[in-house]
């Protein structure tokens, strides 16, 4: 089978590549090979590539200030990419395949928690990233609405934040583990002080990148139902988690000072319990595992990382 990964130069993209161990033939794309809010480019790229099936990855992905900062781009680079893939899979007859959402774009303000995969449209995503959260909410409606018209089995998975070797280390753009990895390096490199945003009272989930990988190829294998799954860890506070990068990169803690700023959303709190049910031998990466797994493959590639 003929398998394609749109975004397969980004991070899960390329801990998929290291895992996959199949016979299947998988094609890895990047931007360079086609540029998904073009639907010609699409369209010829599918017309030449023939694929079975396809792991839908790409997207203008960005940590909480790429989102505040963007608004436009954020909502309409994806609305276009996500609306591109789905007609031409349909078009050129792809029966099953893997969408991407985030839990980040479920309700500000749910009704409870945890929250479940039929909570997505509950209410309004945080306006920090409206435009995101948009964009993947319509991917969700027509993915369904695909399985439905056409009976196809496109199946959206909801990651919860994800970390790992080959994430984007960008200062400006990073989501707050890759981000807070390159500030505390920079502060141990130069013995300058390290600035915490806020309390770090905010809670999050955090998944690391080759278990999402596993998740993936695990579901396209064996999953032929059209329901979305969460794909989640336990949740620490962003303090916790300051604390525990601060110890894997041996900060002095004199360096260590507090700023004022936006904390993004205080809680999103999402449950596994589904994909606990398919999957109930799954074994996580623990985070202080993960995170030092991380950070060393950080220093070791610094010099051609996303910075
Ligand atoms: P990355 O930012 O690491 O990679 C993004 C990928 O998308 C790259 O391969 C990039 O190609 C490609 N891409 C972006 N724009 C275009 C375009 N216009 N045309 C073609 N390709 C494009 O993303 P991740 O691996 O972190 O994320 C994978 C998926 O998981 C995404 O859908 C994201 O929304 C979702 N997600 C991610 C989370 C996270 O914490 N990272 C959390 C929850 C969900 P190039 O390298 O050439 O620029």
């Amino acid at each position: 089978m003929k398998i394609i990964v749109t975004g397969g130069s980004g991070m899960i993209g390329r801990c998929l590549k290291d895992i996959i161990n199949d016979d299947n033939e998988w094609i890895f794309l990047s931007s360079k090979d086609c540029d998904l809010r073009i639907l010609n480019e699409v369209d010829n790229l599918f017309n030449k590539i023939k694929p079975d099936r396809i792991v839908h990855l790409a997207a203008n992905v960005g940590g909480l200030y790429k989102n505040i900062n963007n608004p436009i781009s954020m909502f309409s680079d994806n609305i276009k990419i996500n609306e591109n893939i789905l007609e031409i899979c349909n078009k050129y007859d792809i029966q099953k395949g893997i969408f991407c959402l985030s839990t980040c774009i479920f309700p500000s303000n749910p009704s409870k928690y945890p929250m479940n995969e039929s909570m997505i449209h509950e209410s309004e995503p945080h306006s920090s990233n409206e435009g995101y959260a948009y964009s993947k909410r319509m991917m969700e409606l027509q993915c369904r609405n695909y399985n439905k018209v056409y009976n196809r089995n496109y199946i959206c998975l909801i990651p919860v934040n994800l970390y790992g070797p080959y994430d984007n280390f960008n200062l400006k753009d990073a989501h707050v583990i890759p981000g807070m990895i390159h500030r505390l390096y920079n502060s141990k490199t130069n013995n300058d002080e390290f600035y915490m945003y806020g309390e770090g009272k905010a809670l999050r989930q955090f998944l690391y990148s080759y278990d999402f990988a596993k998740m993936i190829v695990e579901i396209l294998d064996t999953y032929n139902e059209n329901k979305s799954i969460i794909c989640c860890n336990d949740e620490i506070s962003i303090n916790s988690l300051t604390n525990k990068l601060i110890d894997i990169i041996n900060i002095d803690k004199h360096n260590i000072k507090k700023i004022d700023k936006d904390e993004g959303c205080l809680k999103k709190t999402s449950t596994n319990s589904y994909f606990t049910s398919l999957f109930p031998d799954f074994k996580y990466t623990n985070i202080d595992k993960g995170l030092k797994y991380t950070y060393d493959w950080f220093v070791n590639n610094y010099d051609n990382l996303r910075k």
